[in-house]
């Protein structure tokens, strides 16, 4: 008994003492317990990505740099500070560390390419809203019966706004950055063009009648002048003078309109040999062809932007070149209205710099499932070389559209139109365009 007393009382000093132990010794462990963990945090501390430098930074992408060796980098990294692309590198750990660990806003574009935007060297982009109107014509009756009369009647300054808003989202869809345009109000084509964050080369058109904005020559180049003071050194918009053509403008109007740009630095930009009517009328007119009878007037130049250039002969390749005219390639609108096939390698060989460029929006239908079969018709149209009306085919999208219906209410005819556009933009997008 009394050795089972004498064992109860040593457990229970054991214990005390145990407890005590403890009871004494928690602050210390912890406050080593802290020590510890501060110092197992204070390396990950060291680790931690430095401060944010570069505004954005995209990797894993394959990055198509369009440099002088025309290096391709795969997982390629690129990094954006303000409005300037200060790095394309290799991924490198030196690489990763300087851009990828600090960056304000990291894209990853695994499965992407990254390249530089494209540039649509030639269009008229409020036609978005003349979508449909009319196809299998040739472009003097295209223009004369349909577009012409069309634009007089619908062209304001709000359709224009309409029109640009849903080319720059389209565009932008497509990988186009900047582009060339001609039209009216281009003062209002320039605001959206900016808001919309493109950069836009953009002439106001000169014509010898009344046009939707300007209703004489006097007033169109008033315009112009105020268009082209206005948005001298800005950025994105670089404001030009677009006189029609050779057979929508007299003499006069061709070297007034050259003469305003020429003033003001401005680029000048012109359709120019489209058609073979084109070709037949400046023979019969001015005894030589459209490029000859431009080049006479003194209106080419290094500053001239000559969109088609389809009916040139080996002499106006060489004038083109020694004038460093650049030419635009059209080819859907050409197809389209079987104007002809721009010779691009034989001019590409005579040292012209050539682009390419959409045009008119008018032959794009809204279906995509429609698109194969209309560019078999426009094929046909071409190798046949028959006039466009004849090479009408099977078409069961030949859907028209009454143009009083969607030109009053062009947000009507986006969302009835183009649904699967719409739900591809991203948010931002849909609410730019709707706003
Ligand atoms: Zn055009």
């Amino acid at each position: 008994m009394k050795s089972q007393n004498s064992f109860s009382r040593n457990l229970g000093v054991v214990l005390s003492v145990l407890v005590l132990g403890l009871f004494l010794f928690r602050p210390l462990v912890a406050a080593q317990a802290p020590a510890k963990h501060k110092q197992a945090q204070k390396p990950t501390k060291q680790k931690t990505a430095p401060e944010p430098v570069w505004d954005l930074v995209i990797s894993g992408g394959m990055v198509v740099t369009m440099d002088a060796p025309h290096r391709i980098l795969e997982n390629g990294i690129v990094a954006v500070q303000g409005d300037l692309i200060v790095a394309v590198e290799p991924p490198t750990p030196a690489a990763n560390d300087k851009y990828t660990h600090a960056a304000k806003q990291l894209i990853d574009a695994k499965g992407k390419l990254v390249l530089p935007g494209f540039i649509n060297g030639h269009t008229h982009v409020p036609m978005t809203l003349f979508r449909g109107l009319k196809d299998d014509v040739t472009l003097e009756e295209w223009l004369t019966k349909f577009i012409f009369p069309a634009e007089a009647k619908n062209v304001n300054e709000e359709f224009v706004r309409w029109g640009t808003r849903l080319a720059a989202a389209e565009q932008i869809r497509g990988g186009i950055t900047s582009f060339a345009d001609m039209y009216y109000f281009e003062d209002a084509i320039a605001e959206e063009t900016k808001a919309a964050g493109m950069r836009g080369v953009l002439g106001e058109t000169i014509l010898d009648f009344p046009a939707p904005d300007n209703k004489n020559n006097e007033a169109m180049l008033e315009y112009t002048e105020k268009f082209l003071k206005r948005w001298q050194g800005d950025p994105l918009i670089h404001a030009a003078v677009a006189p029609h053509s050779m057979y929508t403008c007299s003499q006069a109007t061709l070297q007034d309109s050259a003469a305003l740009a020429r003033k003001y630095k401005a680029p000048i930009l012109i359709h120019v040999a489209e058609t073979k009517k084109e070709l037949n009328d400046s023979r019969e007119k001015n005894g030589n062809t459209p490029v000859q009878y431009l080049d006479k007037l003194g209106i080419l130049g290094p500053d001239v932007l000559a969109a088609h250039c389809i009916w040139v002969d080996e002499t106006d390749r060489k004038i083109l070149a020694q004038r460093q005219v650049g030419c635009v390639h059209n080819p859907s609108s050409n197809m389209m209205l079987a104007s002809g096939v721009a010779p691009v390698i034989e001019e590409r060989s005579a040292g012209i710099a050539v682009g390419l460029g959409t045009d008119k929006w008018t032959w794009r239908r809204s279906c995509r499932r429609s698109q194969k079969s209309t560019r078999e018709r426009w094929a046909r149209k071409l190798s046949s070389r028959w006039p466009p009306s004849r090479a009408r085919g099977p078409s069961i999208w030949k859907r028209k559209l009454a143009l009083s219906k969607w030109a009053r209410k062009p947000t009507l005819f986006c969302l009835a139109l183009m649904p699967p556009m719409l739900r591809r933009c991203t948010t931002s997008m849909r609410n730019w365009l709707m706003r």
